[in-house]
């Protein structure tokens, strides 16, 4: 018996998948599997197969806390780990396929992963790491093809008959575990439990993030193991919204079933959308009519913006990190938006929106972290985030990850506003600090690409003799486009400080990205790593 006036209702996972088939029964989930065939459920069936896969995975001997790993894109046999996992007290470990050999052996190590349950497109590489991951005991297959000697999921499952009672966990329970893919070091896992994601995802709901409703169709293009797909899965069950997955993330595909099946948002990262653009040009057709766009992962350039406002799409622009759960903010209109220009309405959405409740934010002087900034819309430092959904500290470490005060280093540089916008700025490592002062190397980069010309560009700092660093760009010319060095330089005169411009504009027919398909600094860094400037 508890004090106090109001019922005992845990934060539990299996509650969410509870609601979704008890409100939202024949709400459909549509999926595009890697074969090119569909099929559909709902979140009874969601709900059905969760409780037979929770059994499932008590027949082969699972426990409270044991992990499961993932490997697999985004479909609903994925969701149904999401909340069977859960549901027997398991942890799903989401492993991003991307991920380079050594990462993927240590994260499954290091995570201590029980069963591996993969798609078929990823039986190569699960060929490949078998010796190197004693620890996992059962391989199961969610998609398998018709010749197959190992366990499929349909089948696994298929064996129980559904007759399951969710665990009665802790609310502070893990029930997920997602690792960082940072290029140094091995990456670190962070632990979602079940009271953080129940949180996360009701903040996701509301207007000012996900704008979630019972007439919402959304395709994550977000994938599944990345940051837990942005929370989406369980803000999407909470709203009882129709799910549009596709197992493969070509533009034709992801066009086609926007269309087709009545997608009213979406949310990936800004490539994502570049290539949706791509597509829709080469093919001379318009982009889906989608009511809301979330963009979020890297900053989303001007020119991407514009184009899906022009088309009638909300832009959602998101910032978060792994270790927020993900979401720390998002953009959105306000309620002077219909006296804004277009132009304005763009500049605002260009930074990345507001924090939803439940998360605060503080910028701290670069130099000087004992220094808090003010909100003043030009000073930018060092971006510290804290909150029931940002990590305290990372798995199997004996340190807290954050302060006295709870504040987590996000290790952003930000500039925040008195309107509450959030504007990143860059990463700490990679500001470029000219003759003392700094300059942002993502507001290069996005200005940069707003060229007709330019697929992708990334500014990096370079020694100076004199400056310290200047800024040199790196640019990926779109196919068959031509352009110069003086033109980039001239196109960005008016769109950044004067002593912001490059001193030099390289071009180069590729740019190194990470596992989660964001530029890697690092690598370009290394791969220039004799690079000098013509006055060094
Ligand atoms: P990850 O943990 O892989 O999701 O990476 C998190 C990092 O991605 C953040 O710390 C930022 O550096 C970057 N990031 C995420 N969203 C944005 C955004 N909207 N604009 C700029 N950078 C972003």
């Amino acid at each position: 018996m508890s004090l106090g006036a109001m019922q005992d209702w845990s934060m539990r996972v299996a509650h969410v998948i509870d609601h979704a088939a008890r409100e939202a029964p024949d709400r459909e989930i549509v999926t595009h599997w890697a074969d090119g065939s569909e099929t559909r459920t709902d979140w009874a069936g969601i709900h059905r197969d969760a409780r037979k896969m929770a059994q499932a995975l008590q027949a082969l001997g699972l426990k409270k806390g044991d992990k499961v790993a993932s490997l697999a894109m985004n479909h609903a046999r994925h969701l149904v780990s999401w909340f069977g996992v859960a549901g027997m007290g398991g942890v799903l470990h989401t492993c991003n396929p991307r991920l380079f050999e050594d990462q993927l052996e240590y994260i499954v190590n290091h995570a201590e992963d029980r069963v591996m349950i993969y798609d078929a497109a990823f039986q190569p590489i699960i060929d490949k790491m078998r010796d190197k991951w004693p620890g996992v005991e059962h391989y199961i297959c969610f998609d398998p093809p018709e010749e197959f000697d190992g366990v499929g999921f349909e089948d696994w499952i298929g064996e129980q008959d559904g007759d399951f009672e969710w665990l009665a966990v802790d609310e502070r329970d893990p029930c997920m575990i997602c690792y960082t893919s940072g290029t140094t070091g091995h990456p670190k896992g962070v632990q979602y439990e079940h009271r953080s994601t129940m949180l996360h995802a009701i903040a996701g709901l509301q207007p000012a993030a996900f704008n979630f409703s019972a007439s919402s169709v959304m395709l994550p293009v977000v994938p599944m193991f990345h940051a837990a797909s942005w929370g989406l899965p369980y803000a999407g069950a909470m709203a009882g919204i129709k799910f549009v997955f596709s197992a493969v993330n070509d533009p034709a595909v992801l066009d086609d079933l926007m269309k087709r099946e009545g997608v009213t948002d979406s949310a990936g990262v800004p490539t994502v959308w570049l290539a949706h653009f791509h597509y829709a040009d080469a093919k001379g057709i318009e982009l889906p009519k989608l009511r809301a766009a979330t963009i979020g992962g890297s900053a989303a350039p001007r020119f991407m913006i514009e184009r899906l406002m022009k088309n009638g799409t909300r832009v959602q622009h998101a910032w978060g990190m792994t270790e927020t759960s993900p979401i720390g903010t998002v953009g959105g209109p306000t309620a002077d938006w219909d006296d804004l220009t277009f132009e304005q309405q763009v500049d605002k959405t260009m930074k990345q929106g507001r924090p939803i409740f439940g998360v605060e934010l503080r910028t701290v002087d670069l130099d000087d972290p004992t220094k808090v900034l003010p909100r003043d819309g030009t000073s930018s430092g060092a971006l510290h985030i804290r909150g029931p959904w940002v990590l305290k500290r990372y798995f199997k470490t004996d340190e807290d990850a954050i302060d006295a005060e709870g504040w987590f280093n996000t290790g952003d540089v930000a500039i925040l506003h008195p309107d509450g916008t959030m504007q990143i700025t860059d990463r700490t490592k990679d500001v470029i600090k000219s003759g003392g002062e700094w300059i942002s190397s993502v507001e290069l980069e996005n200005a940069a690409v707003g060229h007709p010309a330019v697929a992708e560009a990334a500014a990096i700092g370079m020694y100076h003799p004199k400056w310290d660093e200047r800024p040199v760009l790196f640019v990926v010319r779109k196919e068959g486009a031509e352009c110069s060095a003086e033109e980039v330089v001239n196109f960005l005169s008016d769109k950044v400080a004067k002593w912001w411009l490059p001193d030099a504009v390289e071009f180069v027919d590729d740019i190194p990205h990470t596992a989660t398909g964001k530029i890697s600094k690092k690598d370009l860094r290394d791969r220039f790593g004799d690079y000098k400037l013509a006055d060094a």
